[in-house]
């Protein structure tokens, strides 16, 4: 027998594996030792094969080529090559074998080796190790001995027997815990208690389950005072295995205090309260599609503070009650905070919740569970769409047009695409939630391949925000050139301020400053390594300028480093610019400023959003990050410095991304009892994904993007791939880019079916020291680009390692 094993290294495909005689033949999801090279590795069995398989066909035919490019196919060498297994780690399945099915399928979707996806399935400690590591916790517990001395030192008459202590001691130094003579003998050695000893019998005589014994050290009880009453036997102490819980907040206590984030306001519990009319009906037809218990597409198109929740937390319980599980998933934990609290109020301890933000032992923990059946609804990000969950019935992507769905890094996998592989699989309904879906989903929904239902009104006939646009260039007339915060804007600030309401500013640029720039030579300062201008951060001495793709720092020169001379001059500007305006304009107001740098420090976004929440601040400025799913309900005006930063990108999505931004912080405001009020400024008040963000008209944004779209082959109505190659020189990039573009022709010359777009220098020309070229590569059928692509490159061995291949890329940067 053969095993084809996934290893968790880069850029390997499957590995074909001899089981040795004699040694049963591992589950498929099995943990398996194996030798690679001159190491020892642990790898998953995905496949089971009674042949090498020299001439194996793929095995479900989804994709002509299981290799990546140009990757060496091991699985094909001639049968005398193949190794031996040496372990089995697990008698059945670790990973479910439908998860490893959905790791391979996301492999060759993506074009990655099988390797690059293992991480995704397994728990952090498990992928090197062989033990299930899991965390325990040392409690302790009274013994009846540790009762009778206790109650001697209380003064209760001794039970020893003075004559056979006397024996024993002679005896003395053997080992405690066997029992009988040794254990007296060492209970006198201990002489009486001393008063922590006596302390921690008598908190432990108080509990029949133990103490854990980090709670007793929390109450001065050290380590040596328990070993010590441990070694003669007053106590037992137990390994106990403990499920860290990343949930922050137990069940029913007083949320939003505990500054995690995770908080919300006190609020009914989701279940007794009545949903609106929209709701039920909403409600209703989602049903109807779980009941029928096969795989289903449903888009939730609901307006923003229409009570998508709510939704997704009934209809999880109706699939949880005919027996299914559910998958939440959500762009970012901690940005929608509402998700992970509302679930665990609903569903109790049989939540669990994935997410990069927890420690490996946090995620480790909740794996398991889950691999143990303990949990009906994992609620986590992308990743998450790999969890071992079995029987799922639901999978919900919440902003399901968020590209944090998207991994940026191989493998360049959708969560949300392979959550609807992964409910096909297992026939189960997929529902996609957003005010503002992808123009893929909702091209889908409108030709009748997704269900399409809506909420058109906010929840108890709320207002949406009555947005007014600033055009800039008016203000410039006006109040001068450097003008950040329009007239009207500081106006709805201070009114706010006044009515002790809350503001939220977005401006979508991180940095004090966005370049410097001479004023003599027209130069600016660039990073070394990439091909940016460096963005000024901060003040004064504080000051330097950094690279936001490389991280490169260095002071700001006081002289342009080109020509020598002396005026430099610091232009364009970011969020910590608009928080220092604010502060400046408002005096006496908090202001707070929300984006990346803000919250490097571990548990700073906690801390500023329950800030926020508690009232503690009156303005929050920040980047996207502000716009995400919060439900802030005294927020009453959102203010977007520069609505059009994302326009000016060379990016066939900009107008979808600024359309979706502008929509979704809008709503932001007025979802409490007092209406919104969004004020957005811009030099493009006439660009339609402005206009129409600001009418919150999503559905004209759609047909007049699908014209475009359709217009320059764009999906919706093609197929993208994206190739990037890095070389040392630029002529370099560009010739392999160049090579692989005829590749690809040559491939193609006979059907004519693709595109090919490139060679072109990649909009970021130069990253981190490398320059880089691109090509990409439109088409009607994905399978047809992806093989084109893969066999041009498998001619290029040198190139692996400097190809990097974006299948469904969302951003062509
Ligand atoms: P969305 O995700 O659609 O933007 P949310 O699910 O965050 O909207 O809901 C918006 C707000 O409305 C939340 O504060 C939520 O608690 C509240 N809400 C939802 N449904 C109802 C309802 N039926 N009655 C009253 N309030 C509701
Ligand atoms: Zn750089």
């Amino acid at each position: 027998m053969f095993v084809l094993v996934a290893v968790p290294v880069p850029n390997l495909d499957l590995l074909t594996y001899a089981v040795p005689d004699g040694m049963r033949t591992p589950a498929i999801g099995a943990r398996v030792v194996v030798p690679l090279g001159t190491r020892i590795v642990t790898g998953i069995v995905v496949e089971i094969a009674a042949s090498s398989g020299a001439e194996r066909k793929p095995p479900n035919g989804e994709c002509g080529t299981p290799n990546a490019a140009g990757r060496t196919p091991n699985s094909e060498r001639p049968a005398s090559n193949v190794k031996l297994l040496r372990e089995v780690l697990d008698r059945e399945a670790f990973v479910p074998a439908d998860v490893v099915a959905l790791a391979r399928w996301t492999a060759e979707y993506y074009a990655a080796g099988v390797g690059d996806t293992i991480p995704a399935l397994l728990p952090p400690m498990a992928r090197g190790g062989r033990a299930d590591a899991h965390k325990t916790m040392r409690v302790a517990a009274i013994t009846a001995a540790g009762l009778q001395i206790l109650d001697g030192a209380r003064g209760f008459p001794p039970p020893l027997k003075p004559r056979r202590t006397a024996a024993a001691l002679a005896g003395a130094g053997q080992p405690s815990g066997a029992g009988g003579d040794e254990r007296w003998t060492e209970r006198l050695a201990l002489g009486p208690l001393t008063p922590k000893q006596r302390e921690a019998l008598e908190l432990l005589a108080g509990t029949s389950t133990g103490i854990a014994t980090p709670a007793l050290a929390a109450r001065g009880i050290a380590a040596d005072v328990i070993a010590r009453l441990a070694r003669h036997g007053y106590i037992s102490v137990r390994q106990d295995r403990v499920d860290r819980d990343p949930f922050p907040v137990s069940v029913g206590s007083d949320r939003g205090q505990t500054g995690v984030g995770l908080g919300s306001d006190p609020r009914l519990t989701p279940i007794s309260r009545q949903l609106t009319g929209e709701q039920a009906a909403a409600l209703e037809r989602l049903l109807k599609l779980a009941g029928a218990g096969d795989f289903r597409v449903a888009l939730l198109h609901g307006v923003t503070g229409s009570g998508k929740t709510e939704i997704y937390i009934r209809l999880s319980t109706a699939v949880r009650d005919a027996g299914r599980r559910v998958l939440m998933l959500v762009p970012e934990i901690a940005l929608t905070p509402a998700a992970a609290t509302l679930f665990r109020e609903a569903f109790g301890e049989r939540v669990a919740i994935q997410h990069s933000g927890l420690s490996d032992g946090e995620r480790h923990d909740q794996w398991q569970r889950i691999r143990r059946g303990d949990i009906d609804v994992v609620v986590g990000t992308r990743s998450a769409v790999f969890a071992p969950l079995e029987r799922v019935g639901l999978i919900v992507v919440d902003e399901e047009h968020d590209g944090s769905y998207k991994q940026e890094e191989i493998p360049r996998y959708n969560g949300r695409d392979v959550a609807i592989v992964r409910a096909q699989r297992a026939g189960a309904l997929v529902v996609l939630g957003s005010a503002t879906p992808s123009m893929e989903t909702y091209h889908n929904a409108m030709t009748g391949k997704y269900e399409r239902v809506v909420l058109e009104r906010r929840v108890l006939d709320r207002p949406l925000a009555a947005v007014t646009i600033v055009d800039m260039r008016e203000e410039y007339a006006a109040e001068g050139p450097d003008v950040i915060l329009s007239r009207a804007l500081r106006a709805g600030i201070g009114a706010r301020l006044d009515k002790r309401e809350q503001s939220l500013v977005l401006l979508n640029r991180r940095g004090f400053a966005t370049a410097v720039f001479c004023r003599q030579c027209a130069g600016t300062i660039d990073c070394p390594n990439c091909s940016v201008s460096l963005v000024v951060h901060g003040e004064g001495a504080a000051r330097r300028a950094r690279c936001h793709y490389c991280n490169y720092t260095a002071r700001v020169p006081s002289a342009c480093p080109l020509c020598a001379g002396p005026y430099l001059e610091q232009t364009g500007f970011g969020t910590e610019r608009v928080e220092a305006e604010l502060k400046a304009a408002c005096p006496g107001a908090r202001v707070a400023r929300l984006d990346r740098d803000a919250i490097r420090r571990k548990g700073a976004l906690a801390t500023l959003l329950a800030r926020f929440r508690t009232g503690d601040i009156d303005v929050l400025v920040g980047t996207q990050m502000i716009a995400k799913g919060h439900d802030f309900p005294r927020v009453t005006l959102v203010g977007v410095v520069s609505a059009d930063v994302g326009l000016g990108l060379a990016d066939f999505r900009a107008s979808e991304r600024t359309f979706q931004l502008l929509t979704q912080v809008a709503g932001r405001a007025g979802r409490g009892e007092q209406p919104g009020e969004a004020i957005v400024q811009t030099i493009y008040p006439d660009h339609y994904s402005i206009q129409l963000a600001c009418r919150q008209d999503y559905p004209a944004f759609f047909e007049k993007e699908l014209h475009f779209r359709r217009a320059m082959r764009y999906p919706p109505f093609a197929s993208l791939v994206n190739a990037v190659v890095r070389a040392r020189t630029f002529a370099g990039a560009m010739d392999d880019a160049a090579d692989l573009v005829q590749k690809v022709r040559d491939a193609d010359a006979v059907r004519g079916e693709l595109r090919v777009l490139g060679p072109a220098p990649a909009p970021l020309g130069k990253l981190r020291g490398e320059y880089r070229a691109q090509l990409l590569i439109k088409g009607t059928n994905r399978k047809k680009i992806r093989d084109a692509l893969q066999s041009a490159l498998a001619s290029r061995p040198d190139l692996q390692r400097r190809a990097v291949v974006d299948v469904d890329p969302l951003s062509l940067l």
